[in-house]
């Protein structure tokens, strides 16, 4: 019974340990994609998919690509990690939503 109880103490305070970081890292985190910055169509990554702000292709943009989570404005793509994109925007991962 003693063991058992020091088990679930030792327990409880490693995921204390463990939790205290995690949240500390969430803070830092920007709080809201609107603290982000937008992708710059020249940096390495959006010049090698060929990103462009506003595409020309008739019904094809981030608005309507499955990786795309955002509004009418802009959003999140896993490609652009800690970015945003146009929801006007275009690159050359784009998957259309089923
Ligand atoms: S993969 Fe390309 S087209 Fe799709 S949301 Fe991301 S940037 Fe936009």
């Amino acid at each position: 019974m003693i063991n058992n109880n020091r088990r679930k103490f030792v327990t409880f305070v490693g995921a204390g340990a463990v939790a205290v970081p995690v949240s500390a890292l969430i803070g830092t985190l920007p709080s809201h994609a609107a603290d982000m910055e937008m992708v710059n169509p020249e940096d390495p990554t959006a010049a090698a998919l060929q990103y462009v702000v506003e595409t020309e292709m008739e019904g094809k943009n981030c608005m309507t690509c499955a990786l795309y989570n955002g509004d009418e404005e802009a959003g999140m793509c896993p490609l652009f990690q800690g970015k945003k994109v146009h929801a006007t925007a275009w690159c050359s991962a784009y998957a259309p939503k089923a």
